[in-house]
């Protein structure tokens, strides 16, 4: 069975998702799950309360159901500050997590989810600060598995075209998938936007670049927060993998896995 590689549960700040309910749904698509709960560092809740969770509650509670159907990771909010880096990287060694997603929510100081000033920049120059702001902090995290949702900021800007295409930034999107080959760390298929025409073709082109400058391994995730929501568009991520010869994999216990059933 496949690993959907992406699952925020209750431990997850902006989830409720119960774990339970969510290998139920897994299996009745013929799935597996890897849960990867939220940990930002430089990130804040609406209410100032830190964006974490606590990992020895979340191995104590989750440690019993761990094994065939369900692997233990972690999404973290990466960081360019120097003092970030180094507990994130902490964090990743002293935890026995099976898969570490890497994500970029956050431009420093700037969040790409909430933070309206991002309506002050045109699309170029935000797209363009995103992209060399990610390839940076990639290259000082590179002990992550796979980078998540490269396409997160499409997901909450204001343009009247809010696809973000490799021919509009080849030199820099080069420079980021470049980066992620040259660390072996994956480049995730997040569906979230996958089934929406625009940002398919744009996810695309960046799968096909990341696999015309030799990438081979993808991850390919929900980024799921309910139990409904699984397996929703995974056949759409595994068709553009295959697309690209593109291996889609999981981790456990920080190895690389492949999907036998998937090759
Ligand atoms: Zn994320
Ligand atoms: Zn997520």
């Amino acid at each position: 069975m496949v690993f959907d590689t992406h699952n925020h549960t209750r431990f997850s700040f902006d989830a409720d998702m119960d774990v339970q309910e969510a290998l139920k749904k897994a299996e009745s698509c013929h799935m597996n799950l890897v849960l990867t709960e939220h940990y930002d560092l430089n990130e804040r809740q609406e209410d100032g309360s830190s964006v974490d969770f606590d990992l020895a509650h979340y191995f104590d509670a989750y440690g019993p159901l761990r094994g065939e159907h369900l692997l233990l990771g972690i999404e973290l909010g990466l960081d360019n500050r120097p003092d970030y880096t180094a507990r994130n990287r902490a964090l990743v060694e002293t935890h026995p997590f099976d898969m570490v997603i890497g994500s970029v929510h956050n431009l420093q100081d700037f969040d790409l989810y909430s933070d309206r000033a991002k309506n002050f920049l045109s699309k170029h120059d935000l797209f363009g600060q995103y992209l060399i702001y990610a390839e940076h902090t990639i290259h000082r995290n590179p002990y992550i598995d796979t980078f998540a949702h490269i396409d997160y900021p499409c997901r909450y800007l204001k343009y009247s075209d809010n696809v973000l295409r490799y021919e509009d930034y080849p030199l820099l999107m080069d420079n980021l998938l470049s980066t992620l080959i040259e660390n072996d760390i994956c480049l995730e298929i997040n569906l979230r936007l996958i089934d929406q025409n625009g940002f398919r073709e744009g996810l695309e082109s960046i799968v096909r670049r990341y696999s015309e400058l030799g990438g081979s391994y993808v991850t390919i995730g929900g980024d799921n927060h309910t139990a409904e929501s699984i397996g929703t568009n995974y056949a759409l991520g595994e068709a553009m993998a295959r697309e690209y010869n593109l291996v889609p994999v999981y981790f456990k216990e920080r190895k690389r896995m492949v999907d036998k059933l998937t090759l």
